[in-house]
């Protein structure tokens, strides 16, 4: 039964409004009463009701504040940021909500009544899952970080209608089904038809000449798609301010095929809307690696003309058309180079659409645009063909053409005579099916090129992007990423902020620098103490999970050992595979002397087209069904592959893992975010030389992080001369591992299944020198289990490692980027 409505105003609520700002004058447990009441209309308590009753809630009580903050950045007097990005991995809004507008204590009084606590309801919510790892989750840390620092961002996406696939394990093998993430509504959104646009696609262009006798090109005949606008609210850390996450739908316009109506094919006109519809119907599953899919292009294309032409609209209604301040008032933030088709895009819209001379327009986009890469990997560079863009966005393809060519003119200045510098560095790749090179299109549009951590900027510099380091030295910086502590520390770990609350004081949410004022507690018995009591809670609640969904028990006695990622060859979870076969190898032939008993947790989802991906959860998953099986085992060691790995559950791994892995092939790596989420929750890291590992062992010293294996100048040496038979050969344990595993002791009934793997590893022309580092990473993980042996060593390190992650705040990342590229 639904309680009666009471009148109690909560302290935080109920305010009256003294200015600018006005507080709802409702309080959070009457509104929610209304909402379960009459808005859904329901009397009963089921826990799916009393979410919607509170999510509406919470969202109305942000509101007015929302709206101010929209209104007073319209004015301009602060630079606005658009940060453009086909992925937002968002995870779930409430917990992350009621801690930034300090609601948590209002909505634990609305619950009292009901038989429902305030977990219990947020596990209600279904994940935003519009992203596929590090590079959408790290748009959703900055939007935390920009809202909380008070900085005018306004992210832009796409409102995928099936978000990332929920990945099931069956069989050992990965099953993907849809993510219908919108089936029961999404309660944080706002549709707002008023920001509408039309965008066009297909067509061909035409040349006219106005009275004045200019030219201008238009593009004609096209197909228009509407773009729906959708706004999700993004509360920063008690401050008043919300900042707006604007994602995109599909819809066909209004006059879509009116000839077929009118000829009286109404049924064929209606279900055409699906073609329109299709754009924004599903995420493209593919972490760092191109599709070439036309739909992905179309997709790319509809987000970044209606975002720019949504942001012109805005400038327009203030300004006019005089568009001289606008790139001083703005910036565009592309994530990756998905949306750096918005390079000629802004300047059709200012040319065509506004008449501005070129040289003005791309004086306006080059100060305009930035652009942040995330990968070296050569499968993620995305190349369209010309073929396509002249197909589907012909005025487009016209554009890159003049850019190019104007470019290619500032190319031969600085290279006279050098034809193969044109060519190597022309936006257009010539061949037998020329391509456009979108990160080449990206760095001639943009006024800032960085990197996400030191050692990936520095080879984008002296690597892939060399020749443009050389023409534009100023172009290119660093921003080492970070993640938001408020969800990955306050929000995920309410044991560990209670405990630097008590300890440290609670700056430590908005300034994470204050962490290293943990280091004189560092080895502090009953400190000590505490901290090991809040990680031993933290790895009960992970240990049910596991028990849930894997059905295999974790005791949180033993040493917890996780890697949770996308699976991909370079992040080398088949070393990690390898290891777990050489403990296993090792207790079965009784071998237990100094063994520290652990339980090994693989998590990720593949790309459903990435056939090596797959082969590894399976053979993870049949190998932790030996391991599991066997009692002798048992109290040494037990492995658990957890399906479905998303933001949600790692809200409840990092706090319960002791030890995180990071051990990708150096160079290979751009950041990780992960390795961050980790040493925030006191873990340590075994991990090698690469991405922003480097920088966390800067921070810690050495002596607090596992580091093993070759760095990405030994790599690319060891490359040259790679045989992978002859390390084996000289190691008796990875070749006992490889018997064992070729001697098809984990597939018995399936036999051959690894044998793939197998022979990848052992292959010279293996990528990710797998085998290469086998016997440092068995070395370091001894190392490991001797320091876990240590209970009150490990917590220091485990404290010193928490003291020293405030550089991995995304609040000292934003920083960066407000300062030194939008400075905003
Ligand atoms: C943080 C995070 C990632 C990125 O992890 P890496 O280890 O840096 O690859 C991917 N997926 C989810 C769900 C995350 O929370």
């Amino acid at each position: 039964m639904v309680k009666k409505a009471n009148n109690n105003r909560s302290a935080s609520s109920g305010k009256q409004a003294d200015g600018a700002i006005c507080e709802p004058c409702e309080s959070l447990p009457v509104a929610f009463d209304r909402h379960l009441r009459y808005w859904l209309s329901r009397d009963d308590d089921a826990p799916t009701a009393l979410y919607y009753s509170m999510a509406l809630s919470i969202k109305e009580h942000m509101l007015e504040y929302w709206r101010d903050t929209r209104t007073n950045d319209a004015q301009y007097k602060n630079k606005q940021v658009a940060y453009l990005s086909l992925e937002f991995l968002m995870g779930r809004a409430m917990g992350n909500t009621l801690l930034n507008l300090d609601l948590q204590e209002d909505c634990k009084a609305a619950l009292k009544d009901y038989a429902v606590n305030l977990e219990q309801l947020q596990e209600q919510e279904h994940d935003a899952g519009l992203g596929n790892g590090g590079l959408g989750r790290l748009a959703a840390c900055f939007l935390d970080s920009c809202a909380s620092m008070d900085i005018a961002v306004t992210g832009y996406g796409i409102r995928y209608e099936y978000g990332m696939f929920t990945q099931k394990i069956v069989d050992g093998y990965q099953q993907e089904s849809p993510d219908k993430w919108l089936r029961f509504g999404n309660p944080w959104e706002v549709r707002v038809p008023v920001h509408n646009v039309s965008v066009k696609f297909f067509g061909h262009t035409e040349t006219h000449t106005d009275k004045n006798g200019r030219r201008h090109m238009e593009w004609v005949d096209t197909q228009d798609v509407l773009a729906m606008a959708y706004d999700m609210p993004i509360p920063g850390y008690k401050n008043e301010r919300v900042n707006t996450l604007r994602l995109w739908k599909a819809e066909a316009t209004d006059e879509f095929d009116l000839d077929e109506f009118n000829q009286g094919d109404y049924a064929e006109a209606v279900a055409r809307k699906n073609l329109a519809e299709q754009i924004t119907m599903v995420l493209y599953p593919n972490d760092s690696s191109e599709n070439g899919k036309e739909l992905r292009l179309r997709q790319q294309y509809f987000l970044s003309s209606a975002s720019l032409q949504d942001l012109l609209r805005t400038w327009v209604k203030k300004c006019g058309t005089d568009f001289s301040q606008f790139g001083e008032k703005n910036a565009i933030q592309l994530n990756d180079t998905h949306p750096s088709v918005a390079v000629p895009e802004l300047m059709r819209l200012l040319v065509d659409e506004y008449y501005l001379e070129w040289d003005d327009a791309w004086a306006i986009t080059t100060q305009t645009m930035a652009y942040t890469n995330h990968t070296l990997l050569p499968e993620a560079l995305e190349r369209w063909s010309v073929r396509m863009f002249s197909h589907m966005l012909p005025r487009i393809l016209q554009i890159i053409y003049e850019i190019n060519a104007r470019y290619l003119d500032e190319v031969a200045h600085r290279w006279p005579g050098n034809c193969q510098k044109l060519a190597d560095m022309s936006i257009i790749e010539e061949g037998h099916e020329p391509q456009i090179r979108m990160a080449y299109l990206a760095i001639v549009g943009s006024f800032s090129v960085n990197g996400v951590a030191g050692l990936h900027t520095q080879l984008l510099k002296s690597g892939l992007f060399k020749d443009f380091y050389e023409l534009w030295p100023h172009k290119f910086n660093n921003k080492t990423n970070g993640v938001t502590p408020r969800r990955w520390l306050a929000h995920c770990n309410q044991g560990l902020a209670n405990l630097l609350d008590d300890t440290i004081g609670h700056e430590w949410i908005m300034d994470l620098s204050q962490l290293r004022k943990l280091e004189k507690n560092a080895k502090d018995t009953s400190f000590i103490k505490k901290w090991q009591k809040v990680k031993h809670d933290n790895k009960k609640i992970l240990a049910e999970m596991v028990k849930e969904q894997c059905l295999v028990e974790f005791d949180a006695d033993m040493m917890f050992d996780v890697q949770v990622k996308r699976i991909h060859e370079y992040k080398r979870q088949l070393l990690n595979i390898l290891h777990v076969i050489h403990l296993y190898n090792r207790i079965i032939n009784g071998d237990t002397k100094n063994m520290v008993p652990r339980c090994v947790l693989l998590g990720g989802k593949a790309a459903p087209g990435y056939a090596m991906a797959k082969s590894i959860i399976k053979l993870a998953n049949n190998v932790a069904h030996m391991v599991n099986s066997d009692p002798a085992v048992r109290p040494y060691l037990r492995f658990a592959f957890l399906p479905n790995y998303n933001v949600s559950a790692m809200e409840k791994i990092c706090p319960g893992t002791d030890l995180s892995e990071q051990i990708s092939t150096a160079g290979k790596e751009a950041s990780g975010t992960g390795n961050m989420k980790f040493m925030m929750n006191g873990a340590l890291t075994i991990g090698t030389l690469d991405g922003a590992n480097i920088e966390m062992l800067e921070e810690v010293g050495e002596e607090n992080f596992f580091l093993f294996g070759l760095n990405a100048q030994q790599v690319a040496q060891a490359r040259i001369n790679y045989s992978p038979r002859a390390i084996m050969q000289n190691s008796p344990r990875l070749r006992d591992v490889l018997n064992l595993l070729q001697s098809g002791h984990f597939n018995l009934v399936e036999p051959g299944i690894f044998d793939h793997i197998i022979s990848a590893m052992l292959s010279p022309d293996d990528q990710w020198m797998t085998v290469a580092d086998f016997d440092a990473y068995v070395d370091t993980q001894e190392k490991v289990a001797d320091c876990y042996a240590q209970p009150e060593l490990w917590s220091t390190m485990s404290i010193l490692n928490t003291a020293a992650s405030g550089r991995f705040s995304s609040d000292v990342t934003i920083a960066g980027y407000r300062d030194e590229i939008w400075k905003a």
